[in-house]
């Protein structure tokens, strides 16, 4: 069986026993979490969160890009979100990694800046930095975490100046 054959045969299941249909679209705990794309996070197991409890927006190394921006000022502003956990994780593919190298790695991506970053607390940090400097978002409460991909557990970055 072909993987896309397995994922609409669980999809199947999955929609037999599906309870959701009621969800409201704005998320329920006011939550909005930023993370990786890295698949070991389970951003709602993590957390403790359900299907609608929150917005979550995932990109490479959990950067809080201009897009990131967008779907916050969507998530604050259309879906009443009041708080934004800035999640990034241990041994992510994007730390201590410099444009060169993974350009290196990835014929035809000349010029394509994928966002790496030295330290992990410090892309973090950057993130909630962004988050907070932008006046739409003055009035949410932002922090940052790390979360460690080696023991489920989640830790707390200081994030103030
Ligand atoms: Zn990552």
């Amino acid at each position: 069986m072909s993987l896309r054959d397995e994922v609409l045969r669980a999809n199947a299941a999955f929609a037999a026993e599906f309870g959701g249909g009621e969800l409201a679209r704005p998320p329920a705990r006011g939550l909005a979490v930023v993370t990786c794309i890295d698949g070991r996070i389970d951003p709602l197991a993590v957390l403790g969160l359900a299907p609608g409890d929150a917005n979550v927006l995932r990109n490479a190394g959990a950067r809080v890009t201009d897009d990131v921006l967008r779907s916050l000022v969507v998530s604050r502003h259309l879906l009443g979100m009041r708080e934004t956990l800035v999640v990034g994780h241990t041994d992510c593919g994007l730390e201590g990694r410099t444009n060169e190298e993974l350009r290196a790695g990835v014929p035809g991506s000349d010029g394509l800046d994928f966002l790496p970053f030295a330290d992990l607390e410090e892309s973090v940090r950057e993130g909630v930095r962004r988050i907070r400097a932008l006046p739409l978002l003055a009035d949410v409460e932002a922090t940052g975490w790390v979360y460690e991909v080696e023991t489920g557990r989640l830790r707390e970055v200081e994030t103030q100046p």
